[in-house]
């Protein structure tokens, strides 16, 4: 058994409270785990950290909000990507033991409640709770247009000049490279029922590329091909492939089917709609590499 994102030599030391560790067995992944001693932090990764801040669909259920991500390049830099802000964002990052200073950039990929609805909540929680730091959001214009109509129905437009700390905007595009936290990015348009961005993220671990909400599309070869990690929305099992046209979703099979395409090490399912055993299931029956299934909080190496 080893864990992986921690440095050999520092394997011994403790990672901090609430950190999430994969758990691997013979090269294969038996599970996911929470890190719940007291003991100080002495551990310290090479490895970026992504940590599956929400692992629900549109509708969250018990124990599993929507579905967002923080990326940690380096916990000790305060140079973390945030992507999309659905359900208790602020809370989620206090609970992975991320510290919401830390998250310098917000991606948020459409404008569909569960992705975007609680920004002005982020946003105020952040000024209450002392940030000082400035922080960068970026997102199609059509979603940066929304943004600023939520934010302007708390009216914080007439205070953000003045405000605790800068909140920046800039419109990204489909096709455009551009760096969010530090790490070189591309977005590529996905097909959604609303204009939707999917992200391809060059860390020094390898590429991990994210489709966000869409039904198949060619843009996922461009964004995905040769990635180590890929991570899909999994709304749906094939038995419900009518539902996932009509709402422009992924089923578990398709999910599968992409990760084989682009020659992905392992595939991580959020946007979770049907039980986490069998999307895993429908998944490896035509995907060959590592499937994980994380539940809310887990943790990945990168
Ligand atoms: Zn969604």
């Amino acid at each position: 058994m080893t864990i992986e994102g921690i440095r050999p030599a520092t394997r011994l030391a403790l990672p901090d409270l609430g950190t999430k560790i994969e758990i691997r067995e013979a090269g294969s992944q038996v599970g996911l785990a929470r890190i719940t001693h007291n003991h100080p932090s002495r551990i310290h990764t090479t490895m970026a950290q992504l940590i599956f801040l929400g692992t629900a669909a549109a509708l969250p259920v018990a124990g599993r909000t929507n579905t967002s991500l923080a990326i940690l390049s380096d916990r000790a830099d305060g140079n973390g990507l945030l992507i999309d802000c659905g359900g208790d964002v602020y809370g989620s990052l206090l609970r992975g033991g991320v510290g919401p200073d830390s998250i310098s950039d917000l991606f948020i990929t459409h404008a569909h409640i569960d992705h975007i609805g609680t920004l002005p909540s982020l946003l105020e929680s952040l000024r209450l709770g002392g940030r000082r730091a400035p922080l960068q959001i970026w997102a199609l214009p059509q979603v940066i247009s929304v943004t600023h109509a939520l934010i302007q129905a708390y009216d914080f437009e007439l205070t953000l000049d003045t405000w605790a700390y800068p909140v920046r905007f800039t419109e990204v595009g489909d096709g455009e490279s551009i760096t969010l936290a530090g790490i070189p990015a591309y977005a590529a348009s996905m097909d959604h029922t609303v204009p939707t961005l999917g992200l391809r993220l060059e860390l020094p671990g390898g590429v991990v590329a994210y489709t966000s909400d869409t039904q198949p599309n060619p843009h996922i070869g461009r964004l995905s091909q040769g990635a180590a990690t890929l991570i899909t929305e999994c709304t749906f099992l094939g038995a419900q492939e009518a539902k996932a046209r009509t709402s422009r979703h992924l089923t578990a099979y398709e999910a599968g089917r992409l990760a084989s395409e682009c020659g992905a090490a392992r595939l991580a399912l959020v946007h979770q709609g049907p039980p986490a055993e069998s999307i895993r299931a429908e998944a490896m029956e035509v995907f060959s590499g590592q499937v994980i299934v994380p539940d809310d909080l887990d943790t990945l190496g990168l």
